[in-house]
């Protein structure tokens, strides 16, 4: 069978032959237009010798031109019905090499991965590790909070969002999408928009767009000594957007004098919203009320 997965007369061709449905609880909107996965791979850099982790193989759409790009593959998946199937239509050999040198499936939430432990003999974690994935759109934000805050040392995270999501990472305060997301990524990662894709080149098609995100680690660090401690008073000072940053840190600092105190030292406005401060302004903010409440 030469016609790719990711094409809609061979993903309706599996569907029927293994009497599947997409499971909207799982998120599975697979993609069946190899323009936009051969984007994902390009965006990626994918070559041969390649580490990939893929998040959701569904089918095994991405997961195919992974392969064929010469990658090595271990995919977390949670739906049953789907090993079966990606043994069968993945390709058997991969130029002189047997799919099982290639592939490995590991039945499991990825938002429980031992990354270490799950793969550890089947990668070699000296070197590079790419991750790659067409996510499943509702868990999209905690499987980048757990990837970015794992110790797992990848090279870039490729993934496909809903656009809403892509439109958090990359903006700017005193926006409505800039938040706790975004200043998290921010803080570790250089961002950038590979691609816009259009909701037909998934069946079935899902309610929203799509972009193609590549999230590479930052090379000069933010001067962050206590990731866990700021990414805590960020979602704090987010707590209710529509309050005073003020307001939102009343469960840390009681006395509004000495809150007021800290909002000045940023040189900012007792009513200053939490949206309206900088990333730097944050990393001052954890610092001012560590130093306070210690
Ligand atoms: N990669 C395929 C494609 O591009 O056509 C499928 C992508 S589909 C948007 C998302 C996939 O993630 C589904 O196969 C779904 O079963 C899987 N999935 C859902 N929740 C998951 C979880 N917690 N851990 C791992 N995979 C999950």
């Amino acid at each position: 069978n030469n016609m790719p997965i990711a094409s809609p007369l061979r993903t309706q061709a599996i569907v029927n032959r293994y009497f599947m449905h997409a499971k909207k609880n799982l998120g599975q909107n697979f993609l069946v237009d190899l323009a936009v996965i051969n984007g994902i791979v390009a965006a990626a850099e994918v070559s041969a010798g390649d580490q990939v982790i893929e998040i959701g193989p569904g089918i095994g759409s991405l997961t195919e031109q992974l392969l064929l790009a010469g990658a090595k593959v271990v995919a977390y998946e949670v739906d049953h019905d789907l090993p079966d199937i990606l043994h069968n239509e993945l390709p058997q050999k991969i130029g002189d090499q047997l799919l099982l040198d290639k592939f490995k499936l590991i039945m499991k939430d990825v938002l429980k991965a031992d990354f270490q432990d799950d793969i550890g003999t089947f990668f070699d974690f000296s070197k590079p590790i790419k991750i790659v994935a067409n996510l499943p759109y509702y868990i999209t934000t905690p499987i980048i909070f757990n990837l970015i805050q794992s110790d797992l040392d990848f090279v870039s995270l490729t993934l496909m969002m809903q656009k809403e999501v892509a439109e958090r990472l990359v903006a700017h305060p005193k926006s409505k999408a800039y938040g706790p997301l975004t200043i998290a990524v921010q803080t570790r990662m250089n961002v950038e928009l590979a691609e816009q894709v259009k909701n037909t080149s998934f069946m079935p098609r899902p309610k929203v767009d799509s972009a193609v995100v590549v999230l590479t680690p930052l090379e000069d660090r933010f001067n962050i000594s206590d990731y866990d401690y700021f990414d805590h008073v960020v979602k704090l000072s987010f707590a209710q957007r529509r309050k005073t940053l003020s307001n939102n840190l009343k469960p840390i600092i009681q006395d509004k004098d000495e809150r007021e105190q800290v909002i000045n030292t940023l040189g900012l406005d007792l009513r200053v919203r939490p949206e309206e401060l900088t990333i730097e302004q944050f990393i001052t903010l954890a610092h001012l009320v560590k130093n306070h409440t210690a």
